[in-house]
Formats: C-alpha cells, sequence, structure tokens
C-alpha cells in the first residue's frame, strides 16, 4: 500500500486509523514532547512498518524532543537510536515492529511510560475515559470494558475497531486485530 504516509499528515492518520497504542504514544509524544525509550522504540517502529520514512520519523522525533528543551547535542544519542530502528547502525538488523502478543506480554509500562496495549495496561476507568473521549458510545464502550475484564485484550481491540469504523464496515466481518500495523492498513482500506 502507498498511503502518502509524512510527518506531516501523522495527526489525521493517528485521528482516523492508528490503534489505541499508537494513538496513546503519539498523543503523549505531541503534548509532553518527549517519549521514553520503551514507547520510541514501539512506536518507532509502528511509524516505519506503517511506511514512514527514516528522515521524517527523525524530523518528527527531533521537532517534538526541541519542543521540550532537548538540545541538538543530546538528539544525537536518538539520532543513533532511529537509524538503529531502521537497520543503518550496529548490525544493521532490519527490526521489525512489534506483534499484539509481544506488546500485550511484553514489559508492562511504568507509571510515566507509554507503551504498551491500552487494552491490556490501562486501568479500567481511563480506558473508559478514552474510549468515550474517542467518541464510542455507552454500550460499546461497555462491550469493550467487559471483554477486557475477561482477558480479551485483542478481541476488544478489534471491537474498537468495529465500533469506529461502523460506517464503512456494512456489516462485513472484520479479522480479528493481531498487529497494530495490521489494524492501520485494515482501516486505511475501509477510509480510501
Ligand atoms: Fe495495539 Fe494490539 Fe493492543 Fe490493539 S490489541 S491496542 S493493536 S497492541
Amino acid at each position: 500500500f502507498e498511503f502518502g504516509i509524512t510527518v506531516d499528515n501523522l495527526d489525521q492518520l493517528s485521528n482516523e486509523s492508528f490503534p489505541l497504542c499508537a494513538k496513546n504514544m503519539h498523543e503523549h509524544l505531541r503534548k509532553d514532547h518527549h517519549l521514553k525509550h520503551h514507547a520510541r522504540l514501539q512506536y518507532g517502529l509502528y511509524l516505519k512498518g506503517i511506511g514512514l520514512s527514516m528522515d521524517d520519523e527523525m524530523k518528527l522525533y527531533r521537532t517534538e524532543f526541541m519542543k521540550g528543551g532537548m538540545t541538538d547535542k543530546a538528539f544525537k544519542q536518538h539520532e543513533y537510536g532511529v537509524r538503529h530502528m531502521y537497520g543503518k547502525e550496529g548490525r544493521r538488523v532490519n527490526y521489525t515492529p512489534y506483534s499484539c502478543i509481544k506488546i500485550i506480554t511484553g514489559n508492562p509500562p511504568g507509571p510515566d511510560d507509554h507503551h504498551g496495549c491500552p487494552f491490556r495496561h490501562f486501568n479500567p476507568s481511563l480506558l473508559q475515559q478514552r474510549l468515550k473521549s474517542y467518541g464510542v458510545p455507552p454500550k460499546g464502550v461497555e462491550e469493550v470494558i467487559s471483554l477486557v475484564s475477561r482477558g480479551h485484550y485483542q478481541i476488544a481491540c478489534t471491537k474498537y475497531f468495529e465500533i469506529t469504523h461502523k460506517e464503512k464496515l456494512e456489516n462485513a466481518l472484520v479479522e480479528s486485530i493481531q498487529h497494530p500495523n495490521q489494524y492501520f492498513e485494515e482501516s486505511r482500506r475501509l477510509l480510501h
């Protein structure tokens, strides 16, 4: 797919088509002008996976971190990190974006961390509040929360996808969400 992904349309893409995990990290990056290590990796690889170029990813982190007061010099180590993610440093490994299972069972976020899966790692009241603010009607919020309380995080994510793409879906079945990048691609396919 070619969605024309650039640093300039990330806000729009986040609103329309990012899964909650990526949306949460994107919004925190915009608001706090920073992301800690695990989120930089999880989000950075996700962005690489949706087709953001290395230069644009660098620009995104640079712009936000500088707004947050980081100096050019301090940004150097992050430049290395971004190049590394794109396989341009070190062993030149082609790192792939994390799957839902990896995110859900991986290193859980601490208080100031924004990586992880909101369905798995948010407390229920925060998740509820977030779903409401994204326009999920009360019945939908209830359904999602009920799935989460039974430990069905990916099914809850699939349900959220169905609710937020309802008009385009026209009763078609959604493949269950296994990967944040799959979520994004399915969404773009439906919306365009
Ligand atoms: Fe992201 Fe997967 Fe969690 Fe959905 S289930 S929010 S895609 S990690």
